[in-house]
Order: structure tokens, then sequence, then C-alpha cells
């Protein structure tokens, strides 16, 4: 087991970092050439998936999120907390915080246009801590 934090800027609300390059070079060190790969986002406010990485979807995915849980609405969050970020926490508790991918001889197993994301759903700009754990041998 290989486990490494990667640290990741975001540009603010719905921004959507490509991270598969962090991921891979994590993989590359640990040495692993057979196994999964589990990327984790820490922060109740920030998701990880995959997509492609294209300009078109980097609006179409935001755009289907604020159709989901649009951000102009009540949220019973906000009374509690009065940070004004309810549409945030539902948007990345729909998306999810986590990811695992197979790798197989020292690689990820992805489609050629299929990239490993880090999504924004706070309202500003946060420095994001990934956690990625690479098992196997
Ligand atoms: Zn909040």
């Amino acid at each position: 087991m290989f486990q490494e934090e990667v640290r990741v800027k975001t540009g603010g609300e719905t921004d959507i970092l490509d991270i598969s390059d962090e991921v891979e070079e994590v993989v590359r060190k640990s040495g692993i050439k057979n196994g999964v790969v589990h990327v984790f986002v820490i922060g109740s406010t920030a998701a990880v998936t995959t997509m492609e990485y294209e300009p078109g979807l980097k609006e179409d995915l935001p755009g289907a999120l604020e159709r989901i849980a649009p951000k102009n609405i009540e949220y019973k969050h906000h009374l509690r907390w009065g940070d004004y970020n309810g549409h945030s926490h539902v948007r990345a508790a729909i998306v999810g915080p986590s990811l695992s991918v197979p790798v197989k001889d020292g690689r990820l197993v992805l489609g050629t246009w299929q990239q490993i994301i880090l999504i924004e759903l706070d309202v500003r700009a946060r420095n994001r801590r990934v956690m990625v754990t690479v098992m196997g041998e």
C-alpha cells in the first residue's frame, strides 16, 4: 500500500480540474503495477469523478448540477450555519467524494476520453487536499 496527499488550488465555484496526471504520478511513485488506486477529496463541498475533459462538458456538468440542486433556493443548511452553500453540500453528496480506478501494468485503466476530475462546488476558490491510496502489488 502506498499513500500520498495531492494538493490542488481551484479557481472558484464549479471549476473543474483534470487531476489524472497527479494521480498517475502517485501510482508511478508507488511502484505498484497491478491493483487499484483510490482517490478521495477531503471536504464536503468538492467532488471527484471521471469525465471527458473538454470545454463543452465543463459547462454541461455545472449546468446539470444547477438543475438538480439550484443555487438560489432556500436550504435548511443556511439556517444552521449561514454560509449559504447548501447547494454546494448537496451537489457534492450527489457526485461523491471518491473514485477507484484499476491499475494495470503500472498505468491507470481509463478510456482515451476519460479523465479524473475534481469539481469545486463551494462558493469560492479553495485549496483542496486529495488523498491518493494505491493498493496492489
Ligand atoms: Zn456549509
